[in-house]
């Protein structure tokens, strides 16, 4: 990395960002919506760069297009609802009161899986609370930030430069991580990096946000709506290619169920086409690279010699030899395995049959993730008991859907080796500012709080 340059990005987002924080959050929302309006009318060009760099169908890259647009619509909408609370003051005559301000310039280091989406979740929220960006992406998706960085420049010539682009690889993000000018580093990507990253913004006492991998797993109950389930299940284990870190990975399925709920889900894998990520039909593409096949394929031989049942996981020689496609893999297990507890960023589903929800749920939150759950019921007890304390240790807990296909308006985020951060919807915005408690006294007296004395004797 040349350091000028990296120096000369730094210094123009810092500026940008003494600009833009003295426009008012409702007009910045409006920069924020001609945004969103932009990327509305270049949704299939963007989409189609999505899908030839990340290899997502076009149906997933219009849908991660669409939740580029959603967050500018709800980042508009939040530029009316920056609110402070006002809390009673215990002293005659004072006011006390929190005031939102902007933290600066927030640095952005996202996976190659999301590559539009992510960024907006965070660039949207950071701009509409008046900060700028500086976005490191995945080395597998520059030419999305490109694109992305081509629809903001046109939108606005003023404050084009609060979106900078870092490109690079590890040690870009290691000097973001490093610099005290960037108060907030908001991270994405596998655990691994996260717990690399962290300890490099806590030496500074900067602050970290960060979405990491997931384990996730769902519990299917003998009310289940069979059907509605096999779907579920196979669009969070199998949407992507199994490449989503809400990706399903572990399935629980009860043994009252189990026969008749495999058979249906062997089923629908067989039906699943895959091929070539732009053909309207194909709903799995290849993996992202030699290197996640090589992964997979390791798993699945380790699963092999412990004579457990596989089925698919091999790969398919289909369009381009020099791209990686594979058959979602089923791996049908006794007890829990080693393997399970570690993300395989693949498509690899375990099925293991429980026969009491306790000891199911007890499975599920037994991984050092927490990411992504689901419980697929018809049990207004069991569904609620996934949803207690006792329940789901997950950052996400859904009911009859899968783990994966967030919407925005929900916080995003896991717990434990997840990372714990939050992001796109409800609150998360608070993330992206600082929190200023303001008392103020209109009277003419200087009472003191807790009633402590301070007067001349
Ligand atoms: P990755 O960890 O390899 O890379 C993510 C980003 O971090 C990239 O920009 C990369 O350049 C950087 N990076 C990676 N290792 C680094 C290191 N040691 N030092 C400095 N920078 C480093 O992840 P990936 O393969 O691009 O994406 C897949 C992973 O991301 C999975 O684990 C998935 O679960 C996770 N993910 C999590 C979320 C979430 O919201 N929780 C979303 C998407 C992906």
């Amino acid at each position: 990395m040349e350091s000028d340059t990296y120096k000369n990005i730094v210094v123009t987002s810092k500026q940008a960002s003494l600009l833009w924080r003295q426009i008012p959050a409702p007009q910045r929302g409006e920069i924020i919506r001609e945004f969103g309006n932009e990327l509305r009318k270049r949704k299939k060009e963007l989409a189609h760069i999505i899908t030839q760099e990340a290899r997502k169908i076009t149906s997933e890259a219009e849908g991660e297009v669409q939740e580029a647009i959603d967050m500018c619509d709800f980042a508009t909408g939040l530029s009316r609802q920056l609110y402070g609370l006002t809390m009673p003051s215990e002293r005659p005559e004072h006011r006390l009161q929190e005031i939102w301000q902007p933290i600066g310039i927030v640095g952005c280091i996202t996976a190659f899986n999301f590559p539009m989406a992510v960024f907006a979740w965070n660039f949207c929220l950071a701009a509409v609370c008046g900060n700028s960006i500086i976005w490191k992406p995945s080395p597998h998706s520059n030419k999305c930030a490109d694109a992305i960085k081509d629809v903001w420049d046109k939108v606005t010539e003023e404050h084009k430069d609060i979106v900078q682009i870092l490109k690079g690889g590890n040690n870009e993000a290691i000097a973001l991580c490093k610099d005290e000018n960037i108060p907030l580093i908001s991270a994405t990507g596998s655990t691994q990096m996260g717990k690399e990253l962290a300890p490099l913004v806590g030496a500074r006492l900067g602050r970290t946000l960060l979405e990491l991998g997931g384990n996730n797993a769902a519990i299917v109950c003998p009310t289940a709506d069979i059907d509605l389930t096999v779907k579920g299940v196979t669009f969070s284990a199998c949407g992507t290619t199994g490449q989503r870190c809400t990706s399903l990975r572990r399935l629980f399925v009860h043994e009252d169920i189990y026969s008749e709920f495999i058979k249906k889900l062997y089923a629908y894998y067989e039906s699943l086409n895959i091929g070539d990520p732009s053909n309207a039909s194909s709903q799995l593409g290849p993996l992202i690279s030699e290197q996640s096949f090589n992964v997979m394929q390791e798993i699945i031989k380790t699963m092999r010699s412990k004579g457990v049942k596989i089925t698919g996981g091999e790969r398919l020689e289909i369009e381009d030899p020099s791209e990686f496609y594979v058959k979602p893999a089923i791996i049908e297990v006794d007890r829990i395995e080693e393997e399970m507890m570690n993300e395989t960023f693949a498509p690899i589903l375990y099925v293991k049959k429980f026969n009491d929800l306790k000891e199911a749920i007890k499975m599920q939150n037994e991984v050092k993730q927490g990411l992504s759950s689901s419980i697929f019921t018809n049990d207004l007890r069991e569904s609620e008991l996934f949803l207690s304390s006792e329940g789901s240790d997950c950052g996400i807990a859904n009911v009859n859907i899968g783990t994966s296909g967030a919407e925005i308006g929900g916080a995003f985020g896991g717990e434990k080796d997840t990372g714990g951060g939050r992001e796109s919807g409800s609150d998360a915005w608070k993330t992206y500012m600082r929190r200023v408690t303001a008392t103020v006294n209109h009277g003419s007296e200087l009472p003191l709080a807790q009633g402590v004395e301070f007067d001349e004797s």
